[in-house]
């Protein structure tokens, strides 16, 4: 999936961000001046910014930019998509694999338009569980289909680097809308996604 890369990084949050990072590393009991450690900062303070970008995006304008008029009416589903986000009560990582699907209802969109509204969603400090209604909402207030359904699966770094220590942990959360609230269609959709 191509993806335009993020060159242009904010100088004063940069700058401001490079500071903090510089006094987290002294507060951590390292040596900030050590070679190694020297320009960290302002790595970390522009990789922030790359995993928080979405904050500035508009997923509802990804949609529409690629919408078409088509009778197509079955299910549409898009399966495996990879996630990167940050949870934000620790800042840390959870990633896994996003499964998407609605039945058209004279409109379909660009299939490489669902997972750009996930990166976008994914590019923030989030809780899986919000950024499952987030995605879920965005794509069924935007396309307004018959019906559409998310599923996430995730591992938390902050579950298996800290706290409960559980390596093998995966997180699901899923929401439904229109006809995939009826039991049959729901379960095709699982099905079709090998749950
Ligand atoms: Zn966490």
């Amino acid at each position: 999936m191509p993806y335009k890369s993020f060159e242009e990084y904010n100088m004063k949050v940069t700058d401001d961000v490079k500071t903090r990072y510089k006094n987290i590393i002294k507060d951590l009991g390292e040596d900030a001046s050590r070679e190694g450690l020297l320009k960290t900062p302002e790595r970390a303070a522009k990789a922030m910014q790359f995993l928080t970008q979405g904050y500035h995006q508009d997923p509802v304008e990804i949609l529409e930019s690629a919408m078409f008029k088509e009778s197509y009416n079955e299910m549409v589903i898009v399966k495996d998509i990879e996630l990167y986000s940050l949870c934000e009560h620790h800042i840390l990582p959870f990633f896994g694999k996003v499964h998407i699907a609605y039945i058209p209802n004279g409109h379909i969109v660009g299939l490489s338009k669902l997972p750009r509204v996930v990166d976008i969603f994914a590019r923030r400090l989030q809780v899986q569980e919000r950024l499952t209604e987030q995605i879920l909402d965005c794509i069924n207030d935007t396309l307004k289909p018959q019906g559409t359904a998310v599923v996430i699966e995730a591992s938390h770094m902050c579950m298996m680097m800290r706290g409960v220590q559980k390596q093998n942990s995966t997180t699901t959360t899923s929401g439904f809308r229109g006809q995939f609230e009826k039991i049959e269609t729901r379960n095709e959709f699982l099905k079709l996604i090998g749950k």
